[in-house]
């Protein structure tokens, strides 16, 4: 770990931190953004994001200093605040921060930044919002040799998006502590990483990424209308694979898709492609060599 070097940003655990704070007008309108220490306490304890998870983000990542993916992040977060029924991101004032946070951190081989909208304070009516960025942590084992992933149940049936919407299914909102009990369950199992099951039997998402598959000439991701969100890396990596021929399909997919399949990603921003190596504990393929020209196709993004 890198000492703090220098007066701005200011530096913590692996690398430099910066830190944007949203400015809200009293009518809840998003003014702009001012820069604060990411050292210092920002958030009061009565905010709706501490007491009940009562928000959304997105981690952007930076590729180079280079915000990648930036608008179809700042697409989902305003798709994410509207399931919520939270006020619409002015996308104009969260680019800029994004943008200033990016800079700060500055030409970073790897980093990211990580927006949040959260309800505000209990009885204010008034969101609260930031945008913190840091280095990425090391993720080339993952890469390259792979997750040894668990299949998890996750009690609802596919088609819950269209049948129980206050679920929240599919908006990408700060409750995240059932992901994180998945990652748990995970290593209690010897594995690395989950992949969500519906409980009718068909595959879903992980934690935090996006099941994308290989089969023939067929490159696959579940459909995006099964409580699950639309992933900005899968979205890329389906042109990386139009461009090497593939054809490319939103489908339907069990555990028995996922056997056959020749190769098997968990994708996802920060992370990038993580070949799967071994499901439930059965060993299967890797392609290194696919799985390279995925992260470097995503490494070069310049959008
Ligand atoms: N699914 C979930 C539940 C996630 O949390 C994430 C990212 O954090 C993803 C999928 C992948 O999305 P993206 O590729 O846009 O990072």
């Amino acid at each position: 770990m890198s000492a703090p070097t220098g007066a701005a940003p200011t530096g913590a655990g692996n690398g430099a931190t910066a830190l944007a704070v949203i400015e809200f007008a009293a009518d809840g309108r998003a003014t702009g953004h001012r820069m604060a220490s990411p050292d210092e306490p920002q958030l009061l304890v009565s905010d709706l994001a501490a007491t009940r998870g009562d928000g959304i983000f997105e981690t952007i990542s930076l590729g180079g200093g280079r915000a990648q993916a930036l608008e179809p992040h700042l697409t989902r977060f305003g798709h994410s605040a509207a399931m919520l029924d939270l006020p619409a991101p002015d996308a104009e004032v969260w680019r800029a921060a994004v943008l200033a946070v990016a800079d700060a951190i500055g030409p970073v081989d790897e980093g990211f930044v990580k927006i949040v909208l959260t309800r505000g304070v209990e009885g204010a009516d008034i969101p609260t919002g930031w945008a913190f960025g840091a280095v990425s942590p090391e993720f080339t084992a993952a890469r390259t040799e792979g997750l040894r992933i668990v299949l998890l149940d996750r009690g609802y049936r596919h088609d819950i998006a269209q049948t129980s919407p206050w679920l929240l299914a599919g908006a990408k909102t700060l409750s995240y502590a059932v992901n994180r009990s998945a990652f748990r369950e995970a290593a209690r199992r010897g594995a690395d990483d989950a992949l969500f099951v519906s409980s009718d039997g068909y595959l879903l998402e992980g934690p935090v990424s996006t099941l994308i598959l290989t089969s023939g000439s067929r490159m696959l991701t579940p459909r995006t209308d099964l409580g699950i969100l639309a992933g900005t890396t899968q979205y890329d990596l389906f042109e990386f694979g139009r461009e090497r021929g593939y054809e490319t399909a939103y489908e339907l997919l069990t555990p028995a898709d996922l056997t056959t399949a020749d190769g098997a990603w968990l994708v996802s921003s920060v992370r990038h492609a993580a070949p799967v190596r071994a499901v439930d504990g059965v060993e299967r393929p890797v392609d290194r060599a696919l799985s390279d020209a995925m992260n470097d196709f995503l490494r070069a993004r310049t959008e």
